[in-house]
């Protein structure tokens, strides 16, 4: 597949793709290709940019929570309960 075609695929996500993406990005640094899908997405799709907003304040605030502490990586308990946020939404979306 060429860079142009995988690029063209990326920016038709759809809202349970981007769920995963957000899922994913909690446990791996995303590819630049998957932010840039990720980014276009969320430039055109009011709900998911919220979401990711959401996202993102809540991994925010288990950061600053985890501060002190020698981990900088989210607690398994702080994962799950993002994924289950996520599942819960996607679910809905379905
Ligand atoms: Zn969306």
């Amino acid at each position: 597949m060429s860079f142009w075609q995988s690029l063209r695929q990326s920016l038709m996500l759809n809202c349970r793709e981007v769920s995963e993406l957000l899922s994913a990005s909690l446990d791996r640094r995303l590819k630049l290709r998957e932010r840039f899908a990720l980014r276009q997405h969320l430039k055109l799709c009011r709900d998911c940019s919220n979401f990711s907003k959401s996202i993102r304040v809540l991994e925010q605030a288990f950061r600053n929570w985890l501060r002190g502490s020698s981990s900088e990586r989210l607690s398994p308990e702080a994962r799950d309960r993002i994924r289950q946020e996520l599942e819960r939404r996607s679910g809905r979306n379905s």
